[in-house]
């Protein structure tokens, strides 16, 4: 029995999760399950999982999911906030970790999986984009095994040699093609982009996520954001990723050999499929999702991406061709954005242009340690907070 810790239980990724996990009794044993805020929801996970753990953001939640509990005669413990998220994360009876918290606040959690030596199966990008070289060595150096779950890089990892190791050119690697769906706006006239709302940009035509990926999918943050997290990942070069739209989100990304072989991942958009993949690695595990129906989807398409109209994709090569801070500076000028932008206090437009001030005003520096990666992003929320 695989033991697991799901960090974001509550989410889209952490439901996803769960619903694999549910149809392999015997396989796994839910250690913890962790939430923000949502204490009725985590309640009833807990109800069907059992977990030993249950974490939540604050006092005030764990006291009502506590209640809740107890009405269940449950005997799950209840704890709360970030050094809880760090010892469920590391504890001895969790093989796994399911890092799905979205964005920076799941950095810490993730970062305690990877210097516990666990089986760390990331869903949280940011944390990735945010610390880079930092994680990378803290799975190194502690024998952690790192395996993608956002769909891109779970293809990109299954079209890869098993023996990878993150030196593209050493196994005839030429370029990654990250495929992209391009998202709500895609076709829509750029001079309405300015009008966009809340609910529009969170409509995605092939996915159901949270809110904020969902933002970050209709400016192309996400796959920028995804372009870094595949750098680190595989040891490509900015030069060596190149962004396909494909707006059926069929393929989910592809390897380009020296040899002219290009290999690609096909998959219905779901992510149980990449969770399966990684729950069950080296293996292979049903999901619940259903194979791909070639004929049905009858026409595959693929473009170039239009930087003009995303230009938050051209941010964030800039972010990784700069290197040191810049990549944390774009991703916590982007949270601080898309929060804006999702309460209604800048336009969908601003999100680009508040982004590119943020890194303006904070050229890039060496980060050698996590103190000075938390500094450089507090700093950065602090300027992107004063420009709204
Ligand atoms: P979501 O908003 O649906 O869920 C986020 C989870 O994190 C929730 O359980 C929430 O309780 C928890 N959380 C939020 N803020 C927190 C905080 N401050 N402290 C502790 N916990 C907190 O998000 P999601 O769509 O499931 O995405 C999760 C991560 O996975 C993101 O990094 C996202 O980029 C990545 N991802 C998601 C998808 C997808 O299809 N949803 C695909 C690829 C990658
Ligand atoms: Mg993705």
């Amino acid at each position: 029995m695989q033991g697991i810790t799901i960090l974001g239980s509550t989410g889209s990724i952490g439901v996803s999760t769960l619903d694999v996990i549910a149809r392999h009794p015997g396989q796994y044993t839910i250690y913890a399950l962790t939430a923000h805020s949502r204490v009725e929801e985590l309640a009833a996970q807990c109800q069907q999982f059992r977990p030993r753990v249950a974490v939540v953001g604050s006092a005030e939640a764990a006291k009502r999911l506590s209640a809740l509990l107890r009405e269940q005669g449950s005997n799950t413990e209840v704890a709360y906030g970030e050094q809880s998220l760090c010892a469920v994360a590391s504890a001895a009876e969790c093989d796994a970790v399911m890092a799905a918290i979205v964005g920076a606040a799941g950095l810490a959690p993730t970062l305690a999986a990877a210097k516990a030596g666990k089986k760390v199966m990331l869903a949280n990008k940011e944390a990735l984009v945010m610390s880079g070289q930092l994680f990378m060595d803290a799975i190194a150096d502690n024998g952690a095994t790192l395996l993608p779950i956002d769909s891109e890089h779970n293809a990109i990892f299954q079209c890869l040699p098993q023996d990878y190791r993150r030196v593209p050119i050493q196994h005839g690697v030429a370029k990654i093609l990250l495929t992209a769906s391009g998202g709500p706006f895609l076709k829509r006239p750029v001079d309405t982009l300015e009008a966009v709302t809340p609910e529009e940009a969170v409509a995605h035509p092939n996915w159901v996520m949270g809110r904020k990926i969902s933002v970050d999918s209709a400016t192309m943050m996400n796959k920028g954001l995804e372009v870094i997290e595949a750098h680190w990942l595989f040891g490509a070069s900015a030069s060596q990723i190149e962004v396909v739209i494909h707006p059926q989100s069929m393929i989910h990304s592809m390897v380009s050999y020296v040899d002219g072989s290009v290999l690609a991942q096909l998959g219905n958009p779901d992510m149980r499929t990449p969770i399966a993949h990684a729950l069950a690695f080296p293996e292979r595990i049903a999901s619940g999702v259903g194979p791909v129906d070639l004929v049905k989807v009858g026409q595959l398409h693929f473009f170039a991406p239009d930087f003009g109209r995303f230009p938050c994709l051209k941010l964030a090569y800039h972010a990784l061709e700069q290197g040191g801070s810049a990549p944390a500076v774009l991703n916590a000028a982007n949270e601080v954005a898309v929060e804006a932008f999702l309460t209604r206090r800048i336009g969908f437009r601003v999100i680009d242009q508040l982004i590119a001030r943020v890194m303006d005003a904070m050229p890039s520096c060496e980060i050698p340690n996590i103190g000075s990666l938390l500094e450089q992003d507090r700093r950065a929320r602090e300027i992107a907070h004063s420009l709204i």
